[in-house]
């Protein structure tokens, strides 16, 4: 009887051993995917966010949004860069 619930204990230890590293594991392919409008974050100093161009601010939502994106506005010196069509035309009632 002792023995029975040794084992109990031991086979919970190890499924939730097996499940945080499943979790781990789930977790860096979520990191790897790597959403192009999540925000750049700051992981040792280095951006992993590289791929597509430089990240600019869409100055209506504040969503990060690749360089290479098809919705974006020139407006003078400056250019603007949203994150979709919704976004660019607001702005283009604010700032003209
Ligand atoms: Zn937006």
């Amino acid at each position: 009887m002792f023995r029975f619930i040794l084992y109990t204990l031991l086979l919970i230890i190890v499924i939730s051993i097996v499940k945080s590293v499943i979790g781990v594991v789930m977790k860096s392919f979520g990191d790897f995917a790597g959403r192009p409008d999540a925000p750049p974050r700051a992981k040792g100093g280095k951006s992993s966010a590289r791929i597509g161009g430089d990240l600019h601010r869409d100055p209506v939502c504040g969503t990060f949004v690749a360089e290479s994106t098809a919705f974006q506005r020139r407006l003078g010196a400056q250019t603007f860069y949203y994150c979709s069509d919704a976004c660019r035309e607001k702005h283009a009632l604010v700032a003209k």
